[in-house]
Order: structure tokens, then C-alpha cells, then sequence
């Protein structure tokens, strides 16, 4: 395979056509609409030569992203509707979100957030926005967990988030603190002793979900990105999201899941992709969805199952929407099997 390798972050349509990335002239009105980004640990994972490729085909821009559909919503799961103080959403009682950043490493085309990530988002928190988030986190007894997400919360420098950590862990009714990234996938060698070590709050349990989408992410550096986690005592779960042309096939679903478990990250969601705009290429029907989550189980081990999960839209939060294996039937309940077949509950027979 003949792939291009670059030592910098790809960022503008020049930068990609320099690379041999794309040689279209049209991406400019893609690129002035939603931020690109690219590693060159992505770079590295594309194939030129392939023009489905999966891993280019979830960071290279596309003119299919200025189709927008009339379902489609720029701020796709409501997170603006519960948001209390700057950077914090509060939808569940025990747990919120904290965007203290709105930039990435990498520009996911899919991103649920794409309206508020880049140069052009939303931004940092200021410093007296961040210290508002914070305060309501402590004046808020009821929240147990805080999910530091964004963005990508990685992207800050050690020293930030050692401050950040230092502040939660001075909150005595927060217990864990859980990162959302795909830094460890796209620059994992940012990923350093002094990165991880900044990841833990004293007295707390720090959750990491890994962001990955395809097994081909799981490289060596990655895999040692997350041993360096593990090791310092980071319990890390995966969150993937299900995305045409890239994973919807059952194969590549299992090869992703077992690379999770083999790396001891817990597979955790497996998300209906958004209707974020200019991302209609992107999506499954939910029938096509449940048909792949319905082979995975039995086929590969119990460890290596996603929850399937949508997020309602509107702010309503996430629902699990895999297909009931059980209903109602004849006074008892008919279950399905993991070959297909059904059978009764309670058994013949018995009463
Ligand atoms: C997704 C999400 C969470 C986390 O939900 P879990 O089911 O605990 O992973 C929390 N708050 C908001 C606003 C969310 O969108
Ligand atoms: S890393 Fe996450 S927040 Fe950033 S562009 Fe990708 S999906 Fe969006």
C-alpha cells in the first residue's frame, strides 16, 4: 500500500491537495463551513489508492457535506437546551457535561458537534467561565460524575488539566471524573507519562472513553497509548460511532470490538449516528443498525457487545434502541435466541 506521510496536522483544503489528499477545488466551500483537521497519524492510516477507504472517508471533506436534509439540526442533540452556566450541560440528575475546549486534533466529517467545534466554535471556556463551571459542579450535590468531553478535552497541555483535576478533586460528592477523547487513536504519542499522570484527581476514579470507529485505528502506537493508561490505573470504555461506508458491516463491527477488549477497553456505546448537517451519507436506517447489533451477539463474546444507543434529538437524552429479544405472547413472553430462533417463557408445560 503506498501511503503519504506528513509531520504536520492537515488543517485547510491547501494543505490536503500539498499532501496529495485531494486535488477538487470545491472542498473550499466544504472547508469555509466546518473545520479540517487531520494528524499524521491519520495520514499515515489512509489509503490513497483506495477510494472508499474508511479512514479517509471520516476525515477527508466531502461536497456531499453541503447537502443538508431537512431533518437535520445544527445543534443535533439539544445540548444548548440544558445548559445552566457557560461549558456545562446538566440533562441527567447525576452527572453533567464539561466542554471546557470546542477545538479537536481532528475534524471527524461525521461530528455531532460540527457546528461548534474548529476555530470558528464556540472556544475555550475563559478562565472566569471555566472557574462558573466548576462552582456549579460544587454547589451541586446531586452530581456524582462529571464527563469532560468538548472538543477533545486532550488537546489541553498537562498543566491545565492538572489544575482542572486539582479543582474536582476538591469537591467531595464528585466520585469520578470521565474523559471522552480520541486523542489516544489520532495522536497517541501526546499520550505521555506527564499526560496521563494529569488525567488522575486525587480520591477520584477516572473513566477515559477511547473514541474509535475502525479496527484499522487500533495501531501499535495507540494500543501502547492505552497500556500507558491502564497501567496508571485508567479505566478506559470505547464509544463508536455506526457510520456507512466506514463500519457497517458486521466483520469489521466484531474485529473493532474484540481490538477493544483486547486492549482492555470495555466496549461501551456504539452510537446511532446523529442528524448533524451535511452528514445524510453518513447514516444507517435504524432497522439496518439493529441487524448489525443483532449479529453481533453470540457471535462474538458477551465482553466484546456495544450498547446501541440514539440520542434523542431534542435534548431528551440517549435511548438504547437495539431490538427487543422479548414480547409479550400468550400470557407469557415470546424470546428470541441469538441464531433467530423463538421460544416461549415460561416453557410448555409450566405453569
Ligand atoms: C451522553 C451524555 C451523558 C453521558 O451519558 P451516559 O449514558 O452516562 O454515558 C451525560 N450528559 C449528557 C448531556 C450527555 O449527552
Ligand atoms: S473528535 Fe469528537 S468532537 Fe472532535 S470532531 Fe471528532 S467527533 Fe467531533
Amino acid at each position: 500500500m503506498n501511503r503519504t506521510t506528513t509531520s504536520k496536522v492537515l488543517k485547510s483544503v491547501a494543505d490536503l491537495k500539498a499532501a496529495g489528499l485531494s486535488d477538487r477545488a470545491d472542498l473550499d466551500a466544504v472547508a469555509e463551513k466546518y473545520a479540517v483537521g487531520i494528524t499524521p497519524a491519520m495520514v499515515a492510516l489512509m489509503d490513497p489508492a483506495d477510494p472508499d477507504d474508511p479512514i479517509a472517508r471520516q476525515f477527508l471533506p466531502s461536497v456531499e457535506e453541503l447537502q443538508i436534509t431537512p431533518e437535520e439540526r445544527a445543534d443535533p442533540i439539544g445540548d444548548l437546551t440544558h445548559s445552566p452556566v457557560d461549558g456545562i450541560v446538566h440533562r441527567y440528575p447525576d452527572r453533567v457535561l464539561l466542554k471546557a475546549v470546542h477545538v479537536c486534533p481532528v475534524y471527524c466529517r461525521f461530528c455531532f458537534r460540527r457546528e461548534m467545534v474548529g476555530p470558528q466554535g464556540l472556544g475555550t471556556l475563559t478562565a472566569p467561565q471555566l472557574d462558573a463551571a466548576v462552582d456549579y459542579i460544587a454547589q451541586h450535590p446531586e452530581i456524582w460524575e462529571v464527563i469532560l468531553t468538548g472538543g477533545d478535552p486532550l488537546v489541553l497541555s498537562p498543566r491545565r488539566l492538572r489544575d482542572l483535576m486539582e479543582r474536582l478533586a476538591a469537591i467531595p460528592h464528585l466520585r469520578i471524573v470521565r474523559f471522552h477523547t480520541r486523542v489516544p487513536v489520532v495522536e497517541p504519542e501526546r499520550v505521555d507519562a506527564e499526560l496521563v499522570r494529569a488525567l488522575l484527581a486525587s480520591g477520584k476514579t477516572t473513566y477515559l472513553a477511547v473514541h474509535a470507529n475502525h479496527p484499522r485505528e487500533l495501531t501499535p502506537a495507540a494500543c501502547a497509548a492505552f497500556a500507558r493508561m491502564t497501567a496508571a490505573g485508567i479505566a478506559l470504555i470505547s464509544q463508536t460511532v455506526l457510520l456507512r461506508g466506514v463500519n457497517d458491516t458486521v466483520e469489521t463491527l466484531a474485529e473493532l470490538m474484540r481490538g477493544f477488549v483486547e486492549n482492555r477497553i470495555r466496549p461501551y456505546y456504539l452510537h446511532h449516528p446523529d442528524l448533524a448537517p451535511g452528514t445524510a451519507h453518513f447514516r444507517l436506517s435504524i432497522a439496518e443498525g439493529q441487524a448489525l447489533v443483532a449479529a453481533l451477539r453470540g457471535r462474538i463474546s458477551g465482553l466484546c457487545q456495544p450498547v446501541y444507543v440514539l440520542d434523542i434529538p431534542g435534548g431528551h437524552g440517549k435511548a438504547p434502541i437495539a431490538a427487543p429479544t422479548i414480547e409479550p405472547a400468550d400470557g407469557g413472553f415470546s424470546v428470541r435466541d441469538w441464531q433467530g430462533g423463538t421460544h416461549r417463557y415460561p416453557p410448555d408445560g409450566t405453569v
